[in-house]
């Protein structure tokens, strides 16, 4: 370890002092990341070095427990940085992420590939049903066992080279993916000079074009793009050259040749996961990441998939026929594209439901919405309050925290809400933990939300559009599960669960967003104060799988893209992107060039950077779960406290400690079932 560090100095390398051990944001400067890295890295290698010379026989405690405490003041500085370049990163950041990615991947091999630390696990696992184990202890010994094995601890030595390689170059080209992404969507937002070419949007929605092109230094305004291939504003922009701008534009990303561009990324890092796979004794990339994941295979991927592909892109025919009556109806003559989906849709969604989506906006002002609605649902599901605690600084000037407190007034987290836009935060909308629950360290909790919702102008209200709403129902509902962690290793904290379960409790949380309680308490308009009129939520109900086919269809040849990148054997050679596109999707029926996917593949983030390559199929499986945890909420009587303590009980708080499976049926009291699905996607 570097004696040059000082701890005095560098606020990573002690525990922080604040409420939560909240990272002191004010007193980090740039110069001790990459110092607290270096230190984090050496630190932990030699506790492992500790275990693995350990002359005793191997032991849970003498092996899995110091595994555990291991590596606090890496975690502590990853957390910090990470959180940071996704969130406001700069020119610094985005060098330094650069420099760490082969770095932090081969430290976490060199722990993974440790031939001694293997054994030792294997050893300990050997003896696991030692009497007296308690459940959590037992599985954390599977789990350990189980992730080392498919890292490849068990290769010869120079296949562990091989792996090396391998783990180091992925993680190299998967951070540049990103960056090149987040460079090409900013390269690429619309410019319009003429007012008069935003006719549809919302005068908020003008002003913070405006406000964006201004920070730019440019004249006119700038609609900045969002994660998706669909803009929200297709819905209501009428000038349809500019909706094939917006469209165009977002389609385009990471395909123009340049230094942004994404394709060749894109073939390397699928071929080199396939080779690794095969390195591991995998078929596919898609075999060794199901393998550890519920779902196990990918043909059982393949199989729910397949059984909803072909009725969601029927639902979608059927979807565009009624577009087009209404484009014919009104004479205008022309054929629906891809950019008018979203426009005539609202147009079938006003004449049909008499639902307009901007008149709701009014009733969706952020504070409200968050305090009334998102923490509100909260309190009478889980008795926990929320107190805004100014006195504690984030990182950003926009990011507020709160302290989270039980019934009892016992102490639950942090949660940190960072919601508006800006060039140097990464698209989309995520949960993140700063600090993880653990009995075993005695760590509290820090959770955090980031939304990218356009600023208004100063002293203007921000003005939810639906789905954002929505989506801060859902990321919270992550916040939740991190919040509400009661386990004893921090490996099994929060959120850590398999992907394909990850997104349950989240989706889960959506419900309350409609919910006729929670919905009279938040959505009120900002000028009048008066409760959304009770026909425009009887219709917004009404309409729930209106455009579900549309919807569904793009989801799910998103899912069945990732999954053909990644079910490729080593000896497949791709060579270019479109075509394979163009054919794997026209192989599930998905190839309706007016129902784009929902990411292509140059700019599919969340395969290509990772998190979740060859698991994007993971939010309909989890739904399932979500659908039928609904059905029993309803069944229950919805909305009280003894229905959020038994989720709590048994599946939030629960995190990663027991197979999810299984605590869904202790949950539930049996199995999921897909009908409920079915049901609420119109898919039957
Ligand atoms: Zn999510």
């Amino acid at each position: 370890m570097a004696d040059s560090v000082n701890s005095s100095v560098n606020p990573f390398l002690a525990p922080s002092t604040l409420p939560y051990q909240l990272p002191p944001f004010a007193d980090i400067r740039d110069e001790h990341y990459r110092e607290a890295f270096d230190h984090g890295i050496a630190e932990q290698l030699a506790e492992i070095a500790l275990i693995v010379s350990n002359p005793d026989e191997p032991t849970f405690e003498n092996t899995l427990l110091p595994l555990e405490r291991s590596g606090t003041t890496l975690q502590r500085v990853a957390a910090v940085f990470f959180n940071k370049s996704s969130s406001d990163s700069n020119d610094f950041t985005n060098a330094l992420e650069e420099e760490l990615a082969p770095l932090l991947a081969a430290h976490e091999d060199a722990i993974r590939l440790d031939p001694g630390l293997y054994s030792r696990i294997a050893s300990v696992h050997e003896q696991r049903e030692e009497p007296g184990r308690d459940a959590e202890s037992l599985y954390l010994v599977e789990r350990y066992h189980t992730e080392f094995t498919l890292a490849g601890a068990g290769l010869s030595d120079a296949d562990k080279a091989t792996l090396r390689d391998y783990n180091k170059r992925l993680s190299t080209l998967t951070t540049r993916f990103e960056k090149n992404l987040l460079a090409d969507t900013n390269e690429l937002a619309v410019l319009v000079d003429d007012v008069a070419d935003l006719d549809g949007l919302a005068a908020g929605e003008i002003s913070a074009a405006a406000e964006a092109a201004k920070e730019r230094g440019l004249d006119g305004y700038l609609i900045g793009l969002v994660l998706p291939t669909s803009h929200p504003y297709l819905a209501s922009l009428t000038s349809r050259e500019v909706r094939e701008r917006l469209l165009s534009a977002s389609a385009a990303r990471g395909i123009r040749g340049g230094a942004h561009d994404n394709r060749d990324l894109v073939l390397e890092i699928s071929r080199l996961r396939a080779e690794r796979a095969r390195l591991l004794g995998f078929d596919s990339h898609a075999a060794f990441v199901t393998a550890d994941e519920t779902a196990k295979t990918p043909d059982a991927v393949a199989g729910m998939l397949g059984r909803l592909a072909p009725a969601a892109a029927r639902n979608a025919r059927v979807e565009q026929a009624e577009l087009q009556k209404i484009i014919d109806a009104s004479g205008a003559g022309f054929e629906l594209a891809a950019w008018d989906w979203a426009f005539y849709t609202e147009k079938v969604r006003q004449a049909t439901y008499d639902v307009d989506t901007s008149a709701m906006r009014p009733y969706f002002e952020l504070e409200r919405v968050l305090q009334d609605g998102v923490f509100h649902a909260a309190t009478r599901l889980y008795g926990v309050t929320f107190a805004p605690r100014p006195d504690l600084v984030a990182w950003h000037p926009d990011a507020r925290v709160f302290e989270v407190s039980n019934e009892d007034g016992s102490p639950v987290g942090l949660y940190i809400g960072d919601f508006y836009t800006r060039d140097s935060k990464r698209g989309g909308a995520w949960m993140n933990p700063l600090i993880s629950q653990s009995a075993l360290l005695e760590t509290p909790t820090v959770v955090c939300n980031n939304m990218n919702v356009a600023k208004p102008a100063a002293g203007e209200p921000t003005l939810l559009s639906f789905d954002e709403v929505n989506t801060l129902f859902h990321e919270f509902g992550h916040a939740l599960h991190g919040l509400f962690a009661q386990v004893t290793y921090p490996k099994f904290s929060g959120t850590n669960v398999y992907r394909d379960f990850v997104e349950f409790p989240s989706q889960v949380n959506e419900m309350w967003m409609l919910q006729p309680e929670v919905l009279a308490n938040y959505a009120r308009h900002h000028e009048t104060g008066e409760p959304m009129p009770q026909e425009l939520v009887d219709r917004i109900h009404a309409s729930a799988t209106f455009n579900e086919g549309f919807s569904t269809s793009e989801y799910l040849a998103a899912a069945l893209l990732d999954q053909a990148w990644h079910r490729i054997g080593a000896d497949t050679v791709v060579t270019d992107v479109a075509e394979f596109e163009a054919s794997a999707l026209a192989a599930v029926g998905l190839d309706n060039p007016l129902v784009p996917t929902r990411y292509a593949s140059t700019y599919f983030a969340h395969t290509f950077s990772g998190g979740y390559d060859a698991g994007y199929y993971s939010y309909i499986w989890s739904e399932v779960l979500d659908a039928d945890t609904v059905e029993w909420f309803t069944e229950n009587g919805g909305l009280t406290r003894e229905n959020g303590d038994r989720f709590r009980d048994r599946l939030l708080g629960v995190g990663g400690r027991m197979d999810p499976l299984e605590a869904y049926r202790d949950f539930r009291g049996r199995d999921a079932i897909i009908q409920p699905l079915l049901d609420r996607r119109g898919l039957n």
